[in-house]
C-alpha cells in the first residue's frame, strides 16, 4: 500500500480525477489516498498561494502527489501553484511522453514517439523581473551547473532505462553563450558517460521546426525550462491531442503527476471531459512507486479502449470512431478492458520503469575567480552616445577606464552606427587600464562619483574571469 496525496482541482478536475481513480482501483492499485484542497477556492478564500500549510505537510509526508488541473484566478497577485510546487519540492525533471496513436487518434505524424525532458526549476521561471528605466524591463535568466547536470543526467538515465537510442539537446547557445552555453557544455560532458546512447545538439529554432515537421527523427529531447514548456505542448498537440498527454514532475524526494491540459472551465460539470491526460500521469505515478504491473495493465486497457473506437468528444471523429462516450462511460470502458491488450497498437511492457535513482550532485572545486571589469547600467534619456561617453568618462578612476557603451547589447560607443535605435537603458563597460587591476574599492569609488555627477546608475554587474577565462559576453559588434 502506498500513501499518495490527491487534489481534485478545479473545472473538469474532479470529474477526471474520479474517473482516473476508479480505473486505478479496479486495476488493483494499492493506494491509500489523502485528499487535499488546492486551487480556486483556496485562492479566493484569500490564500494567494492556492494551498494551505496543512496541505503542504500532507504532500511532503506522502511524497507522491496526483494533481488535477487547477484554475489560477486572473490578476490579483495569485501565484501559480504549479510553479511553486515544482520549485518548493525540488521537482527538477518534467517528463512528458508524446506518442501518436495512429490511426485511432487523427494526426499528421503517425509514427512519432518522443519523450521531452524539461528542466523544471530555473531559467526565466525564477521570476526575477525588474523595471529599470521608463522604457526597459528585465527578466533574469538563471542557469546553474547543478540544474543542468541534474536534468541532463536524468535524460540519459531515462533513455538508458527505457532502452531509447538517442538523446537530443536543444539550446540557443549561438546567442546565449553563457547560459545556454553552460547547458550545452554540460550536455556534452555527460553524454560522454553514456557511449551506448547517441547524442546530438540542435540550435532550438531549427530544432523546433524539425520537431513540428518530422517528429519521428527524435527520441528523447532534453531542454531548458522555457523551451521545454513551449515545445512539449507543441509535441503533445501534434500527436493529435493535448488532452491525451500526462506528465511527471520528478524530484530527489517528491514527485507530482498530472495531465498537461488545464481545468477547461467551459466544459466543467458536463461529464464529457477526456480523463486520458490525468490517467497517463497516474500511470507514470504507478511506475514511479513500483506498481509497474498495474501500470501496464491500465495502459494496455486504455490503448485497447481507444483502439475499440470508444472516444470522448475531443478525439471522436465521424468515420474512424465507433462510440462517443462521457467521462464516466470512458472510465467504465477502460475498466472493462482491464486484462486486454491492444491488437494494432503496440502493447506496453513496463518491466524497467521504476523511479530512477540518480547520484547526488557533487559540487566541483571552486575555480580561481578574478574581477576583470564592471558593467554600469545607466538610465539616460539623451540620444547621442558620444555625449553619454563624455559624462560617463568622468567616473573613470586612476586604474579603470570606460571601454564601451552598448544599448540593448549592441555597441554604440566607440564607433557606433547612427542608425542603431537606442532606448533609455545604457550599459557602460569599465575595464582596468593596461597593466592594472580593478578592485571592489574601484567600484565603490566609481559609483560614488556617479552619485556626485548625477548619473542615474540603475544596476551594476561585475565582470569575472574564472580560471583566467573571461566569463561574460562581449558587446554585439565589439
Ligand atoms: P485548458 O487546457 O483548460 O483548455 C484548452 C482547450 O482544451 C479547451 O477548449 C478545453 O475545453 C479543452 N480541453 C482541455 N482539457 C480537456 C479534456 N480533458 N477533455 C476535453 N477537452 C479538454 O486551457 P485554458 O483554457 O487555457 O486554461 C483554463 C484554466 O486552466 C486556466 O485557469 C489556467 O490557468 C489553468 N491551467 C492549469 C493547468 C494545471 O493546473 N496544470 C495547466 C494549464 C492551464
Amino acid at each position: 500500500m502506498t500513501a499518495i496525496t490527491v487534489a481534485k482541482g478545479d473545472g473538469i478536475g474532479p470529474e477526471i480525477m474520479d474517473a482516473t481513480l476508479s480505473i486505478l482501483m479496479a486495476a488493483g492499485a494499492q493506494l491509500e489516498i489523502d485528499e487535499i484542497a488546492v486551487g480556486e477556492k483556496v485562492y479566493l478564500a484569500g490564500n494567494t498561494s492556492g494551498i494551505s500549510q496543512e496541505a503542504w505537510e500532507t504532500i511532503r509526508r506522502n511524497k507522491v502527489f496526483l494533481k488535477s488541473p487547477i484554475t489560477t484566478p486572473q490578476g490579483g497577485g495569485y501565484k501559480s501553484l504549479n510553479v511553486s510546487t515544482r520549485k518548493f519540492l525540488g521537482l527538477y525533471a518534467n517528463v512528458r511522453p508524446c506518442k501518436s496513436l495512429h490511426p485511432f487518434v487523427t494526426t499528421k505524424h503517425p509514427v512519432m514517439d518522443m519523450v521531452i525532458i524539461r528542466e523544471n526549476e530555473e531559467d526565466l521561471y525564477a521570476g526575477i523581473e525588474h523595471q529599470q528605466t521608463d522604457e526597459v524591463v528585465q527578466c533574469l535568466k538563471l542557469i546553474s551547473r547543478p540544474g543542468c547536470e541534474k536534468i541532463v543526467r536524468y535524460a540519459f538515465e531515462y533513455a538508458k532505462q527505457q532502452n531509447r537510442k538517442k538523446v537530443t539537446c536543444f539550446t540557443k547557445d549561438n546567442i546565449m553563450k553563457q547560459t545556454d552555453g553552460l547547458f550545452h557544455q554540460v550536455f556534452d560532458e555527460i553524454a560522454k558517460e553514456y557511449p551506448e546512447i547517441e547524442n546530438e545538439h540542435w540550435i532550438i529554432d531549427i530544432g523546433a521546426a524539425k520537431l513540428a515537421d518530422t517528429p519521428e527523427v527524435f527520441d528523447v529531447i532534453v531542454m531548458g525550462n522555457l523551451y521545454g514548456d513551449i515545445l512539449s505542448d507543441v509535441a503533445a498537440q501534434i500527436t493529435g491531442s493535448v488532452g491525451l498527454a500526462g506528465s511527471a514532475n520528478i524530484g530527489e524526494e517528491c514527485a507530482m503527476f498530472e495531465a498537461i491540459h488545464g481545468s477547461a472551465p467551459m466544459i466543467a460539470g458536463q461529464n464529457i471531459a477526456n480523463p486520458s491526460g490525468l490517467l497517463q500521469g497516474a500511470i507514470m505515478m504507478l511506475n514511479h512507486i513500483g506498481q509497474t504491473d498495474v501500470a501496464e495493465k491500465v495502459q494496455n486497457a486504455w490503448l485497447k479502449t481507444l483502439e475499440d473506437g470508444t472516444h470522448t468528444f475531443d478525439v471522436y471523429r465521424e468515420g474512424s470512431s465507433k462510440r462517443k462516450v462521457s467521462t464516466d462511460e470512458f472510465a467504465k470502458a477502460v475498466i472493462a478492458n482491464l486484462g486486454n491488450k491492444p491488437t494494432l497498437l503496440v502493447p506496453v511492457s513496463y518491466a524497467n520503469s521504476a523511479a530512477l535513482n540518480l547520484p547526488k550532485y557533487q559540487r566541483k572545486p571552486a575555480a580561481e575567480k578574478t574581477l576583470d571589469g564592471l558593467d554600469v547600467f545607466v538610465h539616460w534619456t539623451g540620444e547621442d552616445p558620444n555625449e553619454l561617453a563624455v559624462k560617463v568618462k568622468k567616473l573613470e578612476t586612476e586604474t579603470v577606464e570606460l571601454t564601451m557603451i552598448t544599448n540593448r547589447g549592441i555597441k554604440v560607443w566607440p564607433e557606433g552606427f547612427r542608425e542603431t535605435f537606442c532606448t533609455d537603458h545604457w550599459r557602460c563597460r569599465f575595464k582596468p587600464t593596461k597593466g592594472n587591476e580593478i578592485t571592489k574599492a574601484d567600484i565603490i569609488e566609481l559609483l560614488t562619483k556617479a552619485m556626485v555627477e548625477n548619473i542615474d546608475t540603475i544596476k551594476t554587474e561585475n565582470l569575472y574571469c574564472f580560471d583566467n577565462k573571461p566569463a561574460y559576453s562581449l558587446g554585439q559588434g565589439q
